[in-house]
């Protein structure tokens, strides 16, 4: 049996920078962090070259002990911005125990998120404010943020799913999400193995 614990309520407050009032994980990712995730590699070196190392996304997280029938929840903050013409995304991950879901909720924002399986299926969803996302088991999942502002995400998947990231840093996505006149628009990585 996992430890008891008391039912609780956790406010949402744009005022303040983890918008979570309650976490207890945190993490900020860089594009120096990046570099085996974004597609254009030239444009990942000319901007750190340049000095520019920009925050990409960071999330806060309420997590429970590691125990089947637990839930994490938190919030992912994409921030705005393209390297090259592809937008900032997050990492991405299939969950080390393959067979366990995910809620996704756009609070505030828009936004993309591309999924595909081992078996090579692939598909895109819209998920900015108001639209809710379902990741299936066995699903890999990324989020892109393809608006002009910050795009704030919810999310709540079983505590004991870990994260693999180490497949999408190998083989990477098949489908970029990209800038082409303006509009984002779903196009096949060239580099997918
Ligand atoms: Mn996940």
């Amino acid at each position: 049996m996992p430890e008891s614990i008391e039912p609780f309520s956790n406010s949402l407050n744009y005022r303040i920078r983890s918008v979570l009032g309650k976490y207890n994980l945190k993490a900020e990712i860089r594009l120096s962090n990046l570099k085996a995730f974004f597609h254009y590699k030239n444009d990942v070196e000319k901007m750190l070259a340049g000095g520019k190392d920009p925050l990409i996304y960071e999330y806060y997280e309420n997590s429970q002990p590691r125990v089947e029938g637990n839930l994490n929840f938190g919030v992912t903050i994409i921030y705005p911005g393209k390297v090259g013409k592809e937008y900032f995304l997050t990492r991405g991950h299939y969950h080390a125990k393959e067979g366990t879901a995910e809620v996704y909720y756009g609070l505030k924002g828009v936004g993309i998120m591309v999924l595909q399986t081992k078996k090579g299926e692939s598909k895109w969803i819209q998920l900015g404010q108001g639209q809710v996302g379902y990741v299936p088991p066995f699903w890999a999942h990324r989020t892109v943020n393809t608006g002009k502002k910050k795009l704030y995400i919810l999310f709540a998947y079983p505590s004991d799913s870990g994260h693999d990231y180490g497949t999408i840093k190998q083989k990477g996505f098949s489908k970029l999400v990209v800038e082409e006149r303006g509009r984002p628009k779903i196009v096949d990585n060239p580099s997918f193995t």
